[in-house]
C-alpha cells in the first residue's frame, strides 16, 4: 500500500549550518514514491513509525546534483527585457519549456550580469534530521493525483 508520510526536518550542510527547516511551519506531507520529496530521502524514512527520528545524509549527487559550470554565465544587462529591475536574487527562466532551469542573478557589475541556473543546493551534501509526524495509507484520490492532500500537502 502506498503511504502518505508527514515529517518535520532540519537540513544542514557538512559544516553544520542550517540551510532549511520546517520549524515553525506545518510538517512536510508527501506521497511516497511520487518525487515530492527527494527519492533517496523518501526511501530512508518510508516505513518509520510516527514519532521516529532519523538522520539521513545524502551526497550532492543524490540530492540536487553536482554543480554544472555551463549553467553559470555572464550576460549583458541589455539582454533583459526593458523595465525589469535586475538585482541580486532575482529568479527567472530563459524560456518556458518544461524542465528548463530557473536562473538566479548572483551579481550585477555595471552592464555585466552574472547568472547561475544551478539549483541553489547543487553541489551541497545534504544532512537531514527528520521526525515523522504522520504515516498512513494514501487515499485513491491522492494516488491518482500523484500528491498528498491535507495540511502540509496539496490543496485544491
Ligand atoms: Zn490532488
Amino acid at each position: 500500500m502506498t503511504k502518505v508520510i508527514g515529517f518535520h526536518y532540519t537540513l544542514k550542510n557538512d559544516a553544520g549550518e542550517v540551510l532549511d527547516s520546517s520549524e515553525g511551519r506545518d510538517p512536510m506531507l508527501y506521497l511516497a514514491g511520487s518525487g515530492q520529496v527527494l527519492l533517496p530521502l523518501d526511501k530512508a524514512i518510508n516505513g518509520l513509525s510516527v514519532g521516529a527520528a532519523k538522520s539521513v545524509s545524502l551526497s550532492a549527487k543524490e540530492g540536487y546534483g553536482e554543480v554544472d559550470p555551463s549553467l553559470k554565465m555572464n550576460v549583458k544587462l541589455s539582454q533583459f527585457p526593458d523595465g525589469t529591475e535586475i538585482k541580486k536574487g532575482l529568479q527567472f527562466k530563459i524560456n518556458n519549456e518544461p524542465g528548463s532551469p530557473m536562473f538566479r542573478v548572483i551579481n550585477v557589475l555595471g552592464e555585466e550580469v552574472f547568472i547561475d541556473g544551478n539549483h541553489p543546493l547543487a553541489g551541497v551534501n545534504l544532512n537531514f534530521d527528520v521526525v515523522i509526524t504522520e504515516s498512513r495509507d494514501a487515499t485513491a484520490d491522492e494516488i491518482s493525483h500523484g500528491h498528498a492532500h491535507g495540511v502540509g500537502g496539496h490543496h485544491h
